[in-house]
């Protein structure tokens, strides 16, 4: 592999990295159900899967006039981090999938809507964190996905230009975002969360450049995959 055709991987965390988007969507509908704010899984998919917990509280202010304080965060990150220690798993196939990419060259990053701490916390009880040396967080930019923001950040502090990222995403903010930012994006549809149809037609309606349900394929779709200055692997 040439010098110029080099690119950068950049992975989401929540449902691509570790399947905790089960947990956390059970998580937010128990809080925000017992604070009065009426919700289910359905609409949390719709609403905010693959957005910052930022979104979640403005629309429980300005929707349902509930007032999310740092108390009742406090008590619901405590609850998820609980679960996520005894619960959370890795996605299957990944430790694998960037063996084979350092294997080839290839960098990578990690670019999540999470706080670094949970996104350190998710790596480490899953045993992934010493394959991730670089995280970026939403809190490290103004705005979260979908605007482009997160994305291009961790492209330029990797040393890349956004044509030659290939974005690894599990939900439709998350795409939308890639796409924003001028990136190559793949949508990946393997987490325990990616069940329904209405999930699926909405990754789709989206256009990403790829679809994968499996990390194992994962390095066979990047290495076939030109950057989008027409430059072939
Ligand atoms: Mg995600």
């Amino acid at each position: 592999m040439t010098e110029t055709a080099r690119q950068l991987i950049i992975f989401d965390c929540d449902g691509v990295l570790v399947d905790s988007e089960p947990i956390s969507i059970e998580v937010l509908v128990d809080a925000l159900s017992a604070a009065g704010m009426p919700i289910d899984s359905e609409m949390v998919h719709r609403r905010f899967l693959g957005r910052s917990l930022g979104a979640v509280i403005s629309t429980a202010r300005d929707e349902y006039g509930l007032d999310i304080n740092e108390a009742f965060l406090s008590a619901m990150r405590a609850s998820l981090y609980d679960r996520f220690r005894a619960e959370l798993e890795p996605m299957a196939g990944i430790s694998e999938a960037v063996r084979g990419l350092a294997q080839e060259n290839f960098d990578w990053c990690v670019a999540s809507s999470s706080q670094k701490e949970r996104i350190e916390l998710s790596l480490t009880v899953t045993g992934l964190i010493d394959c991730f040396p670089n995280i970026f967080s939403a809190t490290m930019v103004e705005r979260g996905k979908p605007a482009p923001d997160l994305f291009l950040f961790a492209a330029r502090q990797m040393g890349y230009e956004p044509s030659r990222c290939i974005v690894i995403e599990d939900s439709p903010a998350g795409v939308e975002a890639a796409k924003a930012a001028g990136m190559t994006v793949f949508a990946f549809t393997g987490g325990g969360h990616a069940k329904g149809t209405h999930y699926h037609q909405a990754l789709l309606a989206l256009e990403p450049d790829q679809t994968f349900d499996a990390m194992a394929d994962l390095l066979h779709l990047v290495a076939k995959t030109g950057d989008r200055d027409g430059n072939q692997p």
